[in-house]
């Protein structure tokens, strides 16, 4: 079975997708970490990013693999770990303008289709539940708090850290600002926009804990399997 988890920046599918699949004995699918791994090597290279076909070049050249072998998962381009280079603010800030070229999003809509010939998967990103696998036994549509999703993805940076540490605010704020503008590019391009698909199940997350949204989501799953 595919579970298919889309929705906008932050709203927590990466950690829900882990545990669920953990739960389930699924792999795991990061779209998000493929169309970054785009970006970061295109820019590492010296691509002009405006440069739809050199970008698309690099696309369909690439090499994306995901080792889940040790204790933490890494990201592989061409064999070398970009893991932490594609979570940087600098990643977050081009990434949106990548996954807008069609020929990317063709490139990278074969390697997704791929990974989950002949196994279950939770796959989470932007358009799985409308594109990539629209035969999805699952699919949800995960949201929550622009502001809530802003101050998780600060206290993950830096955990530990009490949520409302004042040295945490500013970058509170910039994360909340690169999120409404990455939904905003995300939700308007042409090409497999940020959408939840008519089926999918709309959970907002806003209020609840990680743990009540995995136990939601599996019991969903649970009565499909
Ligand atoms: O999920 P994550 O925040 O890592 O995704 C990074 C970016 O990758 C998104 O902002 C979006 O531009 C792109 N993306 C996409 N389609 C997906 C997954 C991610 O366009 N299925």
């Amino acid at each position: 079975m595919i579970i298919a988890i889309d929705g906008p920046a932050g709203s927590g599918k990466s950690t829900i997708a882990d545990l669920l699949a953990e739960r389930f004995g699924y792999s795991k699918l990061d779209t998000g970490a493929m169309y970054r791994t785009v970006a970061y090597v295109s820019s590492a290279r010296g691509v002009d990013l405006d440069d739809e076909e050199s970008v698309v070049d690099v696309a369909r050249a690439l090499d994306i693999a995901f080792d889940d072998a040790g204790d933490a998962p890494r990201v592989l381009a061409d064999g070398a770990d970009v893991t932490r280079e594609i979570r940087t603010p600098a990643t977050d800030r081009i990434v949106s303008k990548v996954s807008a070229y069609p020929g990317v999003r063709r490139a990278l809509l074969a390697c997704q289709r791929a990974f989950a010939v002949g196994r279950d998967v939770v796959a989470e990103g932007r358009d799985i539940g409308t594109v990539v696998f629209p035969d999805a036994g699952l699919k949800v549509f995960l949201t929550a708090d622009p502001a809530v999703r802003a101050r998780r993805r600060v206290l993950q940076r830096h955990p530990g850290a009490a949520a409302d540490d004042p040295a945490l605010a500013a970058e509170i704020e910039s994360t909340l600002a690169d999120l409404v503008r990455r939904d905003r590019l995300d939700a308007s391009r042409a090409e497999a926009p940020l959408r939840a698909a008519d089926d999918a199940v709309h959970i907002d997350s806003t209020s609840h804990t990680v743990d009540e949204i995995v136990d939601m989501i599996a019991s969903l799953a649970e009565d499909r399997r």
